[in-house]
């Protein structure tokens, strides 16, 4: 049998565990972000090809849901070892796609996208009810069951780890999915549905629709049939999603944007805490919707926070993702690359002072944006109120933790936070205040499939990883039988 793999210039949707192309024949290409040269030509998916994919994920649901719990468990971990075996293919196609460095793909995305498999493989077996003492000669009792087909939407920034995210646990618990990965960044998507097919999932368990979010994206979200749609992406795109699945009264779940505070107090341990605010901002290029973009820094180490910062960031000069040695890559598109350099305009016009980062040569064709860091930063910078989502790390000064605590929560999102202070009781006292779906206290960026994750505020609703979604997957039942 042929080895599953994903060429660039051959994609097409996934649907049956088949390759089929848009009905209406139309394709788009993606571009290459480390050189602006054409990468990937695939199918643009429009309403009539998400009818065909929901339609298969229908026909597939009732049998997948009755399956051997085991038998999906065996499934799930199988396809978690496959992802392992296609290490160095995935993680390739991953910085090709996104321009990520290979080395962090190799180390993070792909590994972690398999412990996923392992991860929610076990609880494939393990989700069960409870019986209820109720009033009366009856035995009650819940079941929790899957809710049907679960549309899946995905951002262009960790494409296969969040694809993984959202496809292992839905279909552990025994729903069916569809998936729309960002017009952006396919190619890990379609190559680990091949994986999950070669590690024997059902036709119709899972399938992918390429294209673009406002035809596929919507499609799949007024879609009667689905029954839920779990999205990561902006925080404009989730209020656009939740608007349109009113229609249809879906489930809807929303991992969105977030602009997270970092907070250094002097009684830090404050080289660690300012070295781990250089890869708290810039990993990933920045682009990571737990970014650490705002650096809250106590008066008394200012100084001395910043110039591990500015030198940090100079030290990370962006290069070609598919060398190994490189720690940052290119933005995703031009028009990304765009919006960060017009942030870091409006920096400048609103007087913060750029301590690092300077303009890439005129005309280089790839998107490259080199870390800039800004001091000074006043509460009512556009710098410090936006998402940026790109190399751009803004460091305010405060004095105190009421202080710290302000500046923390004056912002619309509420993704994530981090500490660092040797103070134990301040750290846990401000973790309590912080209106955050995950705080950090002396690390940051952590994550494990394990470990419940999801935002506050505008950052979003619901849950992803850990038992905790494993409740958003599933409806309850609740189940009376006359002992009488
Ligand atoms: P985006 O919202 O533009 O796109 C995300 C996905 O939504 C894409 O697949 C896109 O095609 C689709 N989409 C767009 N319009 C749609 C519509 N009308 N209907 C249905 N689908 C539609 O976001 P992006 O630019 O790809 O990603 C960046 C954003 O994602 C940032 O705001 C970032 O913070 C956020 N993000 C959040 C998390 C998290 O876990 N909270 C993780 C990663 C990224």
């Amino acid at each position: 049998m042929s080895q599953p793999s994903v060429s660039a210039d051959t994609c097409k949707l996934w649907i049956d565990n088949r390759e089929v192309d848009a009905l209406s024949g139309e394709t788009f290409v993606t571009m290459n972000p480390a050189t602006g040269a054409p990468l990937a030509t695939l199918p643009r998916a429009r309403r009539e090809d998400v009818d065909a994919a929901v339609a298969s994920s229908v026909r597939a649901f009732p049998g997948w849901a009755r399956l051997d719990p085991n038998e999906r468990a065996r499934i799930l971990w199988k396809a978690g070892e496959l992802v392992m075996s296609k290490l160095e293919e995935l993680a390739r196609l991953e910085a090709l796609d996104t321009g990520k460095p290979i080395a962090a793909a190799r180390l993070i995305d792909v590994p972690r996208t398999a412990d996923t498999f392992f991860y929610f493989s076990g609880w494939a077996t393990k989700i069960g009810g409870e019986t209820i003492p109720v009033r009366g000669p009856f035995l009650n009792y819940t079941v929790r069951e899957p809710l049907g087909v679960v549309g899946a939407i995905i951002p262009w920034n960790f494409p296969l780890l969040l694809a993984a995210r959202k496809i292992a646990p839905a279909l552990a618990v025994g729903n069916t999915v569809v998936i729309k990965p960002p017009e952006e960044a396919s190619l890990a998507t379609l190559l680990l549905a091949k994986l999950l097919a070669e590690a024997g999932l059902p036709e119709g368990v899972l399938n992918v629709v390429t294209g673009y979010g406002e035809e596929a994206g919507a499609a799949l979200v007024e879609h009667p049939s689905v029954a839920k749609i779990s999205f990561t992406g902006g925080t404009e795109t989730g209020r656009l999603i939740m608007r349109a699945a009113a229609g249809t009264l879906k489930r809807v779940s929303l991992e969105l944007g977030g602009k997270s505070p970092n907070i250094v107090f002097a009684d830090a341990d404050v080289p660690l805490a300012a070295s781990a605010a250089v890869s708290a901002a810039f990993y990933n290029q920045g682009e990571l919707c737990t970014a650490g973009s705002r650096l809250l820094v106590e008066r008394a180490v200012h100084d001395q926070v910043l110039d591990v910062v500015r030198a940090g960031a100079a030290a990370l000069v962006p290069g070609d993702p598919l060398d190994p040695k490189t720690q940052m890559g290119p933005l995703v598109s031009a028009d990304h690359r765009d919006k960060v350099l017009g942030y870091v305009r409006s920096g400048e016009s609103e007087g913060a002072k750029r301590e690092a980062g300077h303009p890439r040569p005129q005309g280089e064709a790839g998107y490259f944006v080199n870390p800039t860091v800004f001091s000074g930063v006043e509460e009512r910078m556009t710098v410090a109120r936006e998402e940026i989502f790109g190399p751009v790390l803004s460091v305010i000064p405060f004095d105190g933790l009421e202080e710290a605590a302000r500046i923390a929560s004056a912002t619309e999102f509420g993704l994530a936070a981090g500490v660092w202070t040797r103070d134990i009781g301040k750290a846990h006292a401000l973790a309590a205040r912080l209106r955050a779906g995950t705080v950090w206290i002396n690390t940051y960026n952590r994550f494990d499939a394990a470990s419940p994750y999801g935002g506050y505020k505008q950052s979003g609703f619901g849950r992803e990883n850990g038992r905790a979604v494993l409740d958003e997957l599933t409806q309850l039942k609740s189940v009376w039988v006359s002992l009488s």
